[in-house]
């Protein structure tokens, strides 16, 4: 964070000095919501969870070396009291995040939103951008109305590029998030299915996404997937000049897309004479090999949105494809490849929608040439009233793609089974099992050197708590 005193928060926030505070504390790191993370000049930021109260631990944030903590209520140490602790968050980011600005105008925020790949492309950018400058883009998936602000407060003095990731759930609420931290930079991926549950249509989803396009200043830009029909729309939404991506069309192409026998993307960045920054700096012209270490051909669209947003900010065309050469996620559990005992297992467990089951299940299919291929399935969740059906046409797509072994797991997920089951004669094929715990256990009886293993569901499906055992065991 930039350093900022405690009188300064209080004024920002509305807040008042309390238990002992002097208003001259000064924080100096960033602000933090878990005490066990606390380091010197930190703020901590008392948040009542659904399970614990972090008002129970500012002793404890104090102990850690916290400068100052921001509260809700009365406490014993140094602290700025607020009526709400979430929209002093805000308030702080959005006052720090101005301030940067007038200090540094240099600093570009890139935001990027769409319905899959949003913390992968965020994870691209970071590695792509820190080749050109200091850059923020923290592992992990910071984008609602919390992760957000605690993003874009770790700004130092130094930070050249700021990558914030906007999740959506409803209408509105990209808003809100842009409401904090205007990007200079957005970034729209795709609209697909995900949440679709909430949202009712996947034009209500283009709806809510395309208003990180309308946050943007004439002088901004956004940068938008031109193969995905809702997403290339969003340009009549903009304000700020449009720089498009895709394989098939686009400003920025991608050419000669492959997967290699390991699954690895691959293809190269076509960019033409005449395109420029965001800044109106030439962008350069030429074409560039681009080898991350990513599985499956989904992954390309992502990193060629990344190197196109990456390129818009002001990074050197040669130097960024040269910092993808494998390059992986930072953020694990995202089509993550983990080698034990002769087998690979592919750890997607941390979110799975239509669009993204589709191509997890298209990859171990690639990966199947010469190998046993497992698929072990667990539900999509937000998927609303065509739930059951979705579920279906995912068992059907496995026996279509030949997948060996499927394991369905847990209730809702289990119409995946049926489909399997309806789809051919591959009915013993498909074994449905109650709990992650089965799942574990048969995989730990039946993987062998040499296949290959997907876990994809939800998060909260719970098949991420399978990885890391099942690879001990091999
Ligand atoms: P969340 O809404 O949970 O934050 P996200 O948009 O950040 O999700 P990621 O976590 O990057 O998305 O990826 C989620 C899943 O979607 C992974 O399984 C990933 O492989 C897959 N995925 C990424 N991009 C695409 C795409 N263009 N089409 C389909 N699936 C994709
Ligand atoms: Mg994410």
């Amino acid at each position: 964070m930039l350093q900022i005193t405690a009188r300064e928060i209080a004024d920002i926030t509305g807040g008042r000095l309390v238990a002992g505070a002097t208003g001259d504390e000064l924080v100096t790191g960033t602000a933090r919501i878990d005490s066990r993370d606390v380091a010197r000049g930190d703020l901590f930021a008392a948040f009542l969870g659904e399970r614990v109260d972090g008002h129970d631990y500012v002793g404890a944030a104090q102990e850690a070396g916290a400068a100052l903590a921001l509260v809700a209520r009365e406490t014993t140490v140094p602290a700025v009291l607020v009526a709400d602790v979430r929209t002093a968050l805000w308030d702080l980011a959005r006052a720090q995040l101005e301030r940067a600005r007038q200090e540094n105008p240099e600093l570009v925020v890139l935001a990027i939103t769409g319905s899959a790949g949003k913390t992968g492309a965020k994870d691209l950018l970071g590695t792509i951008l820190r080749t050109a400058g200091e850059t923020i883009a923290p592992a992990g998936s910071f984008n609602n109305e919390l992760g957000l602000p605690l993003t874009v407060l770790r700004l130092g003095a130094g930070t050249r590029f700021l990558v914030l990731e906007m999740g959506a759930r409803g209408i509105g609420h990209i808003a809100q998030l842009t409401d904090i931290a205007r990007p200079d930079i957005s970034l729209v991926l795709n609209v697909g299915s995900a949440h679709l549950g909430e949202f009712g249509s996947v034009e209500a989803i283009a709806r809510a996404k395309g208003e990180l396009v309308e946050a943007l200043a004439p002088e901004g830009r956004a940068v938008l997937n031109a193969e995905d029909r809702l997403v290339a729309g969003m340009a009549g939404r903009s304000a700020a000049p449009v720089l498009t991506w895709g394989f098939t069309t686009g400003d920025v192409r991608g050419q000669d897309l492959a997967l290699d026998d390991d699954a690895r993307v691959s293809f190269t960045l076509v960019v033409p004479e005449g395109l420029q920054t965001l800044r109106g700096e030439p962008i350069g012209a030429g074409s560039f090999p681009v080898r991350p270490d990513l599985l499956g051909e989904h992954q390309a669209a992502n990193v060629l949105a990344a190197l196109t947003a990456a390129l818009s900010a002001g990074a050197d065309l040669a130097a960024a494809t040269a910092a993808l050469d494998g390059a992986k996620l930072a953020t694990g559990q995202r089509m993550e490849a983990l080698r034990a005992g002769g087998a690979l297992v592919i750890d997607d467990a941390y979110n799975a929608n239509p669009d993204s089951m589709r191509q997890a299940l298209k990859t171990l299919a690639h990966l199947g040439r010469g190998h046993r291929t497992i698929a072990v399935l667990g539900e999509m969740l937000e998927m609303g009233p065509d739930s059951v059906r979705l579920h279906d046409e995912i068992g059907r797509l496995a026996v279509r793609l030949n997948i060996g072994q499927l394991y369905v797991v847990g209730d809702g997920a289990a119409p995946i089974h049926h489909g399997a089951s309806l789809e051919g004669s591959f009915g013993g094929e498909s074994e449905y099992l109650d709990t992650v715990d089965e799942a574990l256990a048969v995989l730990k009886r039946v993987v062998a050197p040499g296949d290959v293993v997907l876990l994809k569901s939800s998060r909260d499906a719970g098949l991420r708590q399978i990885a890391r055992p099942l690879i001990e065991h091999l």
